[in-house]
């Protein structure tokens, strides 16, 4: 979830979650309240409507007294004398009291009956015309001094002159003490629920956006120290997720770059080992056999002869091994030039073959050529460099045929899965090349063991420099071997129109 969604969805839980709360326990405390006070009244709950008692209190005592009160009125119509008597009024009074009623009846204008503690309470005068003229009165009305709600009827005996009055006292004070509780329980549980809404919006906030910050922080510290290797996880999918993945990959990226620095100074320190042991060998062939001729070791014109034929093969082994060694490092810098151009395919190979032809014969090799692709073949190349690779190639070949006669079989060829390539094999009938050896043939200076020991002239450098200048040609290389029957390497060039 992005960080901005996650301050809506904050906003939300801080107002909405409240809200759906505090109206949940709005309706649960008002319902209890409205039980309480149905049952305080004694009163059925479906007489007056679920939250009468808070919206509307008045209608609820209104309707609550309904039925004591209309047995009243009946009375006042029907037999309105019975209410002169004290049994008739206390049965009335006490039905009433089970709703926290009482009653008062007045016989021109004087208490008879009070069911309750005396009462200093004033009914309201009407006027008597229009009690006459209605026959009774009802009036409903509140009393503040008293907090009670009063319902009145004024009436006539059955002397019809005689005037009457009933009062039905419905208190109402306890609903203000009720009340007050009501709302600081209301409010607790508003100050409860914001808290633990901001203590569950806190936790979210730490997991999602401070736990990942402070692990960014000591990664950062970590790599400040040098320490690569301690992985940040994303913990999220939001920008802090994208921000950790993206500070993984710079970490990434960093220890590729050391662990290559560190792989390059190896390299160098490899190579000025390797270059050191190989040069030695010569050079201190050369010194002996000076010295042999110095000190008169060579004491006769032919040794003399053979020691400085050998001084000259040595140093001609020199100067191989430092011209592989400075083209190797040319193409190592990326400083070898190339000079791409388009040429036949056939032309150019029969060609090459044709100058390597008569020094093979010399040597008891045969050298057969076949082009299995469209003579028309034409690829974009730098001619000098490849005509390198495929001499480099029959050099070896020769040099590791290990018998007096051979076969070189070069072969171009078409492959379906690479069209745009030609395909180029060196076969020959030569040694053949270990298992072991041959995953480490193209590297440099590697030479295998029975090459290395043996007189055959080598730098260990061929095959490493053939590869570079395939690569650069967008190739590739492989080399297949069985020991004893030969070798084939296999090399590709780009076609051009
Ligand atoms: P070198 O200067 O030793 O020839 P290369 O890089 O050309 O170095 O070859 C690396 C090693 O691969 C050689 O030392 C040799 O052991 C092996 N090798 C290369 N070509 C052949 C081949 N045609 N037949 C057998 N072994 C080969």
């Amino acid at each position: 979830m992005k960080i901005q969604t996650k301050l809506i969805v904050g906003f939300l839980i801080m107002t909405a979650f409240p809200l759906f709360l505090t109206s949940i326990t709005v309706s649960f405390v008002l319902d209890r309240l409205s039980n309480d006070w149905h049952d305080v009244y004694n009163i059925e709950k479906d007489v007056t409507g679920p939250f009468d008692i808070i919206m509307n209190p008045i209608n609820f005592f209104y309707e609550a007294s309904n039925e004591d009160y209309d047995e009243l009125v009946d009375i006042t119509v029907n037999d309105p004398d019975s209410l002169l008597h004290f049994p008739t009024c206390k049965k009335l009074n006490d039905k009433m009291k089970k709703h926290q009623a009482y009653l008062l009846v007045l016989k021109e204008k004087k208490y008879i009956y009070t069911g309750y503690s005396p009462q200093d309470m004033e009914p309201r005068s009407i006027p008597v015309a229009d009690i006459y003229h209605r026959k009774a009165k009802d009036l409903v009305y509140l009393d503040n001094k008293t907090n009670s709600i009063i319902r009145e009827r004024t009436f006539y005996f059955s002397d019809h002159h005689t005037l009457g009055q009933i009062m039905m006292v419905t208190d109402y004070s306890k609903l203000n003490v009720a009340w007050n509780k009501t709302i600081l329980q209301f409010l607790a549980a508003l100050i409860i629920m914001m808290f633990m809404c901001d203590i569950a919006l806190g936790i979210w906030i730490y997991q999602s956006i401070v736990k990942p910050i402070n692990l960014l922080q000591i990664a950062t510290i970590q790599i400040g120290d040098g320490n690569l290797d301690i992985p940040v996880t994303p913990t999220s999918k939001d920008e802090i997720g994208e921000l950790c993945k993206d500070f993984d990959n710079m970490r990434l990226r960093l220890k590729e770059l050391i662990d290559d620095n560190i792989r390059r100074e190896e390299n160098i320190r490899a190579i000025i080992s390797n270059i050191s042991h190989d040069l030695k060998t010569p050079i201190t062939a050369i010194q002996g056999y000076t010295e042999g001729i110095l000190d008169g070791v060579a004491d006769t014109e032919e040794k003399r002869i053979r020691y400085l034929q050998t001084i000259y093969a040595k140093a001609n082994d020199m100067t191989y091994l430092i011209d592989e060694l400075s083209l190797y490092s040319k193409m190592e810098q990326n400083s070898l030039p190339y000079d791409f151009i388009s040429v036949n395919a056939e032309q150019f190979f029969s060609d090459c073959i044709e100058d390597v032809s008569l020094d093979l014969e010399a040597k008891n090799i045969h050298i057969f050529y076949e082009n299995k692709t469209d003579k028309q073949t034409c690829l974009l190349i730098d001619p000098e460099q490849i005509k390198r690779v495929l001499n480099n190639l029959i050099e070896n070949a020769c040099k590791y045929m290990g018998k007096p006669c051979g076969e070189i079989h070069i072969r171009l060829f078409d492959e379906s899965s690479e069209p745009e390539m030609l395909h180029v094999s060196v076969t020959d009938t030569g040694a053949g090349i270990p298992k072991e050896h041959l995953p480490h043939i193209f590297e440099r200076f590697y030479r295998a063991d029975s090459s290395r020991n043996s007189a055959i002239r080598g730098s260990g450098l061929g095959l490493a420099i053939v590869k570079g200048i395939i690569n650069d040609h967008g190739g590739t290389i492989t080399a297949d071997s069985k020991v004893g029957l030969g070798s084939c390497f296999t090399f590709t060039l780009k076609k051009t129109k």
